[in-house]
């Protein structure tokens, strides 16, 4: 089937869809995104997603493109020309394209919104999560910001490349003080022995994961005790079990950090409850 992408108020096949070589995101990586998860052709945590894009757009002033409910009819009607049931969908929205200049243009000027909706196979990722996977930490060189979620993803990708090398799926950064932040592209948690769950405080050092906050309420339905605190990467080596959450993967268990074993190097029971549940805990948009 053929791929057809939303692009400024088209919705164009794959290979003619295309943004200007003057785009701020391509020149300044002036934009924001949100990845969402498609569960059975629906949208999952909508609501969370909408609101941190509003976020991220005011942290910025980058104007709103359009309504919410336009950008939300968009998102679903990339769906459903792309027939997914099991995917991801991903909204990029860009300040504008305009002769090169690092001050802002006028607020009038049309922001850049592409939309890209795509399958797939989630066999593959349970069979991941049933085995777990390995980690590398690497240090923090983010920006100050890492509570908005812009495009400017250049750490993550040397961080995830570093990863991939050494067998690695996701690599977590370490902050000055030898704490743990967060994955590349996901949230860092860990089990410590007695069942308490721990992960670090929302602060502008952290993206605050919409999964993260779907799963603390999933932890206090199944009375599960929670500490967002910071932890060390020692600490996390020596826990009973580490996951990382994301809409991409929900919860993954992690399994190995760096050269070390987790558990018995087997997803831990705890991760598994929370994996198995993720999707009572979140919300599921309508088609
Ligand atoms: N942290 C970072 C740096 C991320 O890129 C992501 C994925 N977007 C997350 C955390 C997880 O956020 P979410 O649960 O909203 O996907």
């Amino acid at each position: 089937m053929s791929r057809i992408v939303y692009v400024n108020g088209r919705y164009l096949p794959y290979a003619q869809a295309a943004v200007h070589v003057e785009d701020r995101g391509f020149q300044f990586a002036d934009g924001v995104y949100e990845v969402c998860e498609v569960y059975g052709g629906s949208l999952v945590d909508e609501a969370p997603h909408m609101a941190r894009l509003g976020r991220s757009l005011a942290e910025l002033a980058i104007p709103e493109p359009m309504s919410m409910a336009a950008l939300a009819h968009v998102m679903r009607e990339t769906i459903r020309r792309n027939r997914v049931r099991d995917g991801l969908l991903y909204l990029q929205v860009t300040r504008a394209t305009g002769p090169r200049d690092f001050a802002f243009p006028p607020p009038e000027t049309e922001r850049t919104v592409v939309c890209i909706a795509r399958p797939r196979s989630l066999e593959s990722l349970n069979a991941l999560a049933a085995q777990g996977i390995a980690v590398k930490s690497v240090s923090d060189i983010r920006w100050r910001r890492s509570d908005i979620k812009t495009v400017m993803l250049l750490p993550a990708c040397l961080a995830k490349e570093a990863a991939r090398k050494e067998g690695a799926r996701e690599a977590w950064f370490i902050d000055p003080d030898g704490f743990v932040t967060e994955g590349a592209s996901s949230n860092a948690w860990i089990v410590l022995e007695g069942g308490t769950v721990i992960t670090r405080q929302i602060s502008p050092d952290i993206l605050p994961g919409v999964t993260r906050g779907t799963l603390i309420g999933g932890l206090a339905q199944e009375g599960i005790s929670l500490l967002e605190r910071p932890f060390r990467l020692s600490e996390a080596q020596a826990a009973c079990e580490a996951f990382i959450t994301s809409a991409t993967n929900t919860v993954m268990p992690v399994v190995r950090i760096d050269a070390v074993t987790i558990g018995d190097g087997r997803p831990g029971p705890i991760t598994q409850q929370l994996r198995s549940r993720f999707h009572q805990f979140a919300s599921i948009s309508a088609g």
